[in-house]
């Protein structure tokens, strides 16, 4: 026969996808904390995964860029955001859609977080993960993050230099304080390989963010090397993860570890 209306009701709850928030973080900029937030989710996306990405970065947005999504706009429904489309099946909100290219933002704390509320609270009905790009450091906009929309878990993004991985282990501990817990640390630009001869150097050192994740306890991840590819592929918006190789499977391999 014809359902009833308990039934009905838990066919719609079951139907309601359970949506997890993973916010990228670094102690500093300029480590590859964007970079990774859009190869994690274009990898994800082709492990079928239902992502979307939220570009928290509200003063220095580069996830359009990176996306390759420069020049759209969202329109609004219901009041809300919907997210523009990119050619990486993975939806994106940032204020670069909202603003022009190139233009500075001036706010202070309380807009920024209004700013972040309203791409966080876009239509994301569909998306199973979203990651969230936040701006490095421990600001405004990262507390908001995790009272308003508590985040499943936070992945630290730093380099192997000594400075940066000290403001990162700050960073991961503001996030452990504030109840969001570290997925982990991933260590960026760790290794060069040279474009003419192949010979591997390592002008940031290499293993000190395994070190530091060890001594906090917090879980190491994984590391991805600097490439000419991976800076000239992103500035192109054509995100490396999307493409075949050893760094679209080092993306791969993080993300299949952050959605364990
Ligand atoms: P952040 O978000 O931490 O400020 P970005 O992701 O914007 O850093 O990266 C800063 C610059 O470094 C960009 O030009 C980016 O293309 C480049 N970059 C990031 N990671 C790598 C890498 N592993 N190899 C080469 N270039 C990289």
């Amino acid at each position: 026969g014809a359902p009833g209306v308990a039934e009905v009701r838990v066919a719609m709850m079951a139907d309601k996808v359970e949506r997890r928030i993973i916010a990228v973080g670094s102690g500093k900029g300029g480590v590859g904390k964007s970079t990774l937030a859009t190869n994690l989710a274009v990898a994800l996306a082709r492990q079928g995964h239902k992502v979307g990405l939220v570009d928290a970065d509200i003063y220095g947005p580069s996830q359009a860029r990176l996306l390759g999504t420069e020049g759209k706009r969202p329109v609004a429904h219901d009041q809300k955001l919907v997210p523009v489309a990119s050619p990486w099946g993975v939806p994106v909100l940032s204020m670069a859609h909202l603003s022009d290219p190139g233009q500075a933002i001036a706010w202070r704390g309380p807009m920024a977080s209004g700013a972040l509320t309203q791409l966080l609270e876009g239509h994301w009905e569909g998306a199973e993960i979203l990651v969230v790009d936040l701006p490095p450091g421990t600001g405004d906009i990262q507390l908001t993050m995790m009272q308003k929309f508590k985040p499943a878990g936070a992945v630290i993004v730093s380099t192997p230099q000594d400075l940066a991985l000290m403001d990162a282990m700050r960073a991961a501990e503001l996030f452990e304080k504030g109840g969001t817990p570290v997925i982990g640390v991933v260590e960026n630009m760790a290794g060069y390989a040279c474009p003419h001869c192949g010979e591997v150097s390592e002008p940031f050192g290499t293993g000190g963010a395994e070190a530091a994740a060890r001594t906090m306890g917090m879980p190491f991840l994984g590391r991805i090397p600097l490439d000419i590819a991976i800076r000239r592929e992103s500035d192109a918006g054509t995100p490396p993860a999307a493409g075949e190789g050893p760094q679209a499977e080092a993306f791969a391999d993080l993300a299949r570890k952050i959605s364990d």
